[in-house]
């Protein structure tokens, strides 16, 4: 049996931090089997380790490093090889920081559903990933490149039948985007209360979750009160609405990093200095509200919207992370919101750094409590029995037993 030992000094099992180590981890045939406190003879010495990460919210087709907006827009035509392409060199980004599972959020080519399938006969270090097909949205309406149309109770019925048997989530487009310069929504409700409870109730009886693209008041009403299982933007969030998802358990995913991007880089959309301020405004809001949502427990979970213009896959989650460090939430809730929760929500198998729990772990040259940075520097992903050294030292001190 392939047995070995990891002696770290400190780690973060899932849920809480353990910094007075140092810590044994003994892994045989890819089951964690003991985790204690105290050295042994390693194959592996490493200053930090973690479950895996999850991005909850990004869509791989997209490349967000390109910068130029015709680009972009003439992408959308492109063959399904190239997007392919694209597809294949996000899931390695994400990778590379140390990201194991992968909820994509929609695109309209079916990018994520192949993806999924080139997954599922794994060699090696791979990400998991959870994909919806395509989202649903409202015929004419925002999101025409991810989203197929629906018009009536009956398409609402027979799509989600349709998108099912290779969905694992179903994503519903409840809003339009923000208007960056007038700072509110533009457009009204994708669906209505009756509406989005039917598509919420047909999921669930396919076995979907539910997850709603989805900003501003009217929105954020319809979600909670139709028991969407998660709220993803949630842009001028508000207490009324937090009590509510904490009442539910309704998860929220608040994807800082793509209206980060163009409070950072106005530049580049041409943002006059009121816009910035709007933008600085809307901002400052979600910062507010991220903190108020970790104190009333509301479930937070972390996903960059990567792919979105300004947003690189792996990269832009570890971005997220610090926002949310940045805007009041403890280290640990901002890992818990990358590894245990997600997990725990969608019935994933766990990562918990815990014994009887399948190896899905990274480690860190620098422990996260230190300085959330430090979430840069992953050496080494272990999924099981297989391990991805990310650099070339470790490669070479790593022997199996
Ligand atoms: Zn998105």
């Amino acid at each position: 049996m392939n047995r070995i030992v990891i002696v770290t000094t400190a780690y973060f099992d899932g849920e809480r931090h353990h910094d007075d180590g140092p810590f044994s981890i003994e892994i045989v045939g890819g089951i964690i089997t003991a985790v204690h406190r105290g050295d042994a003879v390693a194959e592996m010495r490493v200053p930090f380790v973690l479950p895996g990460l999850v991005e909850a919210h990004c869509h791989l087709f997209l490349n967000g490093e390109e910068l130029d907006a015709q680009k972009r827009k003439a992408y959308l035509g492109a063959s399904l090889d190239e997007m392919l392409a694209v597809g294949r060199r996000s899931l390695g980004q994400n990778l590379a920081a140390g990201i194991t599972l992968i909820r994509d959020a929609g695109d309209m080519h079916g990018i994520n559903t192949r993806l999924k399938s080139e997954l599922a006969t794994p060699t090696g270090v791979l990400p998991e990933l959870r994909s919806p097909g395509r989202a649903l949205r409202k015929a004419g309406r925002y999101g025409s490149f991810m989203a197929v149309e629906v018009t009536d109770a009956d398409s609402i019925v027979s799509t989600i039948r349709q998108l099912a048997p290779t969905a694992d989530d179903l994503k519903v487009l409840l809003t339009g985007i923000i208007d960056f310069e007038k700072g509110c929504m533009k457009g009204g409700l994708q669906f209505s209360l009756e509406e989005t409870r039917l598509i919420v109730r047909t999921a669930r009886e396919l076995g979907l979750r539910t997850y709603a693209h989805c900003s501003g008041i009217e929105g954020l009403r319809v979600a909670v009160d139709s028991g969407i299982d998660s709220i993803e933007h949630g842009f001028f969030m508000t207490r009324e609405i937090l009590c509510a998802m904490a009442d539910k358990g309704i998860a929220w995913v608040p994807t800082f990093s793509p209206v980060q991007f163009q409070h950072d880089h106005p530049e580049l959309a041409g943002w006059n200095a009121e816009t910035v301020a709007g933008l600085r405004r809307i901002l400052d809001n979600h910062c507010e509200h991220i903190a108020l949502a970790a104190e009333l427990g509301v479930p937070i979970v972390a996903g960059s919207d990567a792919g979105s213009y300004g947003v690189p896959h792996g990269r832009g989650l570890i971005d997220e992370l610090l926002f949310q460090h940045r805007a009041g939430m403890t280290v640990e809730k901002v890992l818990a919101s990358a590894t245990s929760v997600p997990r725990r929500l969608w019935g994933c198998v766990p990562a918990d750094v815990r014994a009887g729990h399948r190896a899905n772990l990274i480690a860190l040259a620098g422990s996260p409590f230190a300085e959330l940075e430090n979430l840069r520097q992953v050496r080494w992903t272990l999924r099981g029995t297989d391990l991805l050294p990310l650099n070339a030292a470790q490669a070479e001190s790593w022997t199996s037993h």
